[in-house]
């Protein structure tokens, strides 16, 4: 009889870097590990799947880094594996090492060439949403998101004492690519005026309406989160807008950056990481696979991954009425 038991996984981090990665990657191993499995951590994400570069783990390789950002096995972007050669490459390089699965750690993107990989392989691949952006479906949260959103909340707070000194008008550009989730709730959490994001601004012209209300004329202050973006348009071009028309405002801008996606994982997000590695070997040994780990109502689910990276993610209108009436 042949024996369809993993024996041997792969656990790689792709795409951009989100806090509280190292966490899974962590618990990824040790749980695997608990289960009697060999773990290979491949460095990289997919580049180093191609360029073999990876290393079989021990429980004290992931020793001290579940308080530590970034990632420790890097992560990478890999246009190679977008291509059938490519992906052939990195099959082989699993065989050589004889790992049977994979846990793929990154955003839609990773778990878009996970799908394809995959299915094209006959390979068990479980998934977990690590991303800032918080755009997956299937899951209330990602890893990072959490982090991310009180670095921006910790940063506005820092620029409404210059705001609220100088009586300014200040647009600040948050990540989140299409997905306003960053932007809206840091604005909720750090008490801003009004947050311009790509679900609205693909109906209406949200800066119009906003000049429309005087910018909320008896602050002396405002504060306006903006999603980076083509949609958006960005900070820089919103206040330009404003600029142009508006002579009156004092405007300035405030890209943050590259700052949202570093620094020590919350402990919400270390703990999410936690149950979500472990829930990813779990999912494994019970014959899973194409599936992302997503967590709803506080409990763990296995979400198909055709249905975590679908697209369209709806913003809460909930959550815009509070941002809208707490700040008037
Ligand atoms: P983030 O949301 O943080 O940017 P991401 O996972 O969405 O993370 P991407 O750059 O979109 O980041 O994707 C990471 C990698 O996944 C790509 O560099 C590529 O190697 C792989 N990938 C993405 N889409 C595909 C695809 N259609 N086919 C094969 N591989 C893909």
């Amino acid at each position: 009889m042949v024996d369809y038991s993993i024996k041997s996984i792969g656990v790689l981090t792709s795409g951009g870097d989100a806090p509280g990665m190292n966490a899974a990657i962590r618990s990824v191993t040790r749980a695997a590990i608990f289960n009697n499995m060999r773990v290979f951590g491949i460095y990289r994400g997919y580049k180093g799947l191609i360029s073999n570069e990876i290393e079989e783990f021990k429980t004290n390789s992931v020793s001290n880094i579940i308080q530590q950002g970034g990632t420790i096995l890097k992560t990478a972007r890999s246009a190679e594996f977008m291509d059938p050669e490519g992906r052939k490459v990195a099959f082989e390089n699993m065989q050589k090492h004889g790992i049977d699965a994979l846990v793929v750690i990154g955003g839609d993107g990773s778990l878009t060439g996970a799908s394809i990989f995959g299915n094209e392989y006959d390979i068990p691949i479980v998934g977990l949403p690590g991303t800032i952006d918080n755009d997956l479906n299937g899951t209330d949260v990602t890893i990072g998101y959490d982090t991310a959103l009180n670095t921006i909340m910790q940063s506005v707070d820092k620029i409404r004492d210059t705001a609220t000194s100088h009586e300014r008008l200040f647009f600040i550009e948050v990540m989140g690519r299409n997905c306003g989730f960053l932007a809206l709730n840091s604005a909720i959490a750090a008490g801003a005026e009004a947050a311009i994001i790509p679900e609205i601004s693909l109906k209406k012209d949200q800066l119009g309406e906003l000049i429309e209300q005087g910018f909320r004329k008896s602050k002396n202050s405002s504060i306006i989160l903006v999603t980076e973006g083509e949609i958006t348009g960005g900070a820089l071009q919103l206040a330009e807008r404003v600029k142009q028309e508006y002579p009156q405002y004092d405007v300035r801008v405030s890209i943050l950056g590259h700052l949202q996606r570093g620094g020590s994982p919350s402990a919400q997000d270390r703990i999410l990481a936690s149950r979500m590695g472990i829930a990813a070997i779990q999912a494994l040994l019970e014959n899973q696979r194409n599936v992302m780990i997503g967590i709803r109502e506080n409990e763990i689910d296995y979400v198909p991954f055709k249905r975590a990276i679908k697209k369209e993610r709806e913003i809460s209108e909930e959550l815009r009425e509070v941002l809208l009436i707490s700040s008037i």
